[in-house]
């Protein structure tokens, strides 16, 4: 038996206690007027708290407990403890979709959620600037009078969504590329993921930009050499003819050697992630061995000038350097006209150790120069071959410069020559005395 049934029947037993007692004493009407008092007393008492139950349910105001004797004041205390129990867990819900949404708002991803007439139900911030919503605005709006895109409402409709879509961004993301995925979930409603795949884009057609160039370079000279060589097979030469070709035939080989000795040069560079080291170079010894080269590529057609502060060294990995500072040296013999010179200096200026390489050669136009150190990139292609230029000198001093932390600037004129200039950051640049300590 349960409380209230307890309760009820001791009130009952009460009253009739009550009733007997009042009878004894005024007699039985007496008595019974007493019990109807009573009852409907009670009655009254039932029906003004059945009231306020009512009005409390209606308009519930959590906390606020009524107080009441008996039976009452036990449901009011139960209803209260209910409501309190109710209250944590919705509070407790509330966290969790508060967390849930600040993870979906947090995702580097675009998500919009549709319901199942394909108005937008709820899309987190990325969402908004890639397909150019404005989350408050265009709640329950229909998706395709948003995004207009005939290629986007093509696919919605097609309801095939195996394989995700392409498509332009919108609004200020008009530039950009999106991928976008529908995922249909629940009752016809769809979940839709948006991805920014500019970047992923452009890195895939440099990839796809580098096999091309990679297999044009290798393929020029593979197709001179194999037209030789069926030359050779095809036609009796005589002996001068056959070194001549042979000749020629070594030219493009080692041209192929070249381009994969760079290109491997390059991944290497690319691959490492070790810091380069700090060892200090012997810049004497380096300046020497660079004008011993420079001087015997020119083979007496420039005046070469080399100056060098011979206080001065810097830290670093020293084939990388040594590989980097001769391209420079090597390119401004190569693009200097018979008769030009070259002007190299190795100085200190302010706490940085500078090398710079002056030719009065056939200079940039200025538009390549942002250019230079790509893979590849040749202001003048004929002249880069026949000089014996693989195109990617550039790219690798770069390389080896942004390991060092060191910057390349390029000054030049058209027709008057140019200026390659490296900065080494002060953290490597040294004293001579160094060395010794
Ligand atoms: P390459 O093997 O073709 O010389 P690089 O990467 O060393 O390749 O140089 C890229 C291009 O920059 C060259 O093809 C050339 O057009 C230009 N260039 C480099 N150095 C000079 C220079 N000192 N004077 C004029 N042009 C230069």
């Amino acid at each position: 038996m349960n409380i209230i049934w307890t309760r009820s029947l001791v009130s009952l037993a009460l009253l009739a206690a009550l009733s007997a007692i009042v009878g004894a004493i005024f007699g039985v009407r007496i008595a019974l007027v007493f019990a109807v008092v009573m009852l409907v007393v009670q009655g009254f008492f039932s029906t003004f708290h059945t009231q306020r139950l009512w009005r409390l349910l209606d308009a519930p105001v959590y906390g606020e407990v009524p107080s009441a004797l008996g039976v009452w004041g036990e449901i009011y205390y139960r209803l209260h403890k209910l409501a309190k129990r109710w209250h944590a867990q919705v509070r407790q819900v509330e966290q969790q979709h508060s967390r849930f949404i600040q993870a979906i708002q947090a995702s580097p991803n675009g998500v919009a959620m549709l319901d199942d007439h394909d108005q937008i139900e709820w899309c987190n911030a990325i969402a908004e600037t890639h397909f150019g919503l404005d989350a408050k605005r265009d709640l329950r709006q229909h998706i395709t009078h948003l995004v207009r895109q005939p290629e986007f409402v093509r696919y919605l409709n097609s309801h095939h969504y195996e394989e995700m879509l392409v498509m332009r961004g919108m609004g200020a993301n008009r530039q950009h590329t999106l991928s976008v995925q529908v995922f249909p979930y629940g009752e016809n409603r769809k979940l839709i993921l948006t991805q920014d795949i500019t970047e992923l884009e452009r890195t895939d057609s440099m990839r796809r930009d580098f096999v091309a160039n990679v297999s044009h370079e290798l393929k020029t000279p593979l197709t001179v050499l194999s037209g030789f060589l069926e030359t050779m097979r095809e036609l009796p030469l005589d002996e001068a003819d056959r070194a001549r070709y042979l000749e020629m035939m070594d030219q493009q080989a080692s041209r192929m050697q070249n381009i994969v000795r760079d290109l491997l040069t390059l991944a290497n560079l690319e691959g490492d992630m070790r810091p380069p080291g700090d060892g200090l170079l012997d810049m004497r010894a380096v300046m020497r061995h660079l004008e011993d080269d420079a001087n015997s590529l020119s083979g007496g057609r420039h005046r070469i000038i080399f100056r060098a502060d011979e206080s001065l060294t810097v830290a670093g990995a020293e084939t990388e350097i040594v590989s980097a500072l001769a391209n420079l040296v090597t390119n401004a013999i190569r693009y200097t006209p018979d008769g030009g010179t070259i002007d190299v200096a190795w100085h200190r200026v302010q706490d940085r150790a500078v090398f710079s390489v002056r030719d009065s050669g056939l200079g940039i136009p200025a538009e390549h120069i942002p250019r230079l150190t790509e893979r590849f990139y040749r202001v003048d292609r004929s002249r880069s071959r026949d000089t014996g230029g693989t195109g990617l000198g550039l790219a690798i001093v770069k390389h080896v410069l942004q390991r060092h932390h060191a910057e390349l600037d390029v000054k030049s004129e058209e027709g008057r020559g140019s200026t390659f200039i490296v900065r080494f950051p002060a953290s490597r640049t040294a004293a001579r005395k160094s060395i010794a300590a």
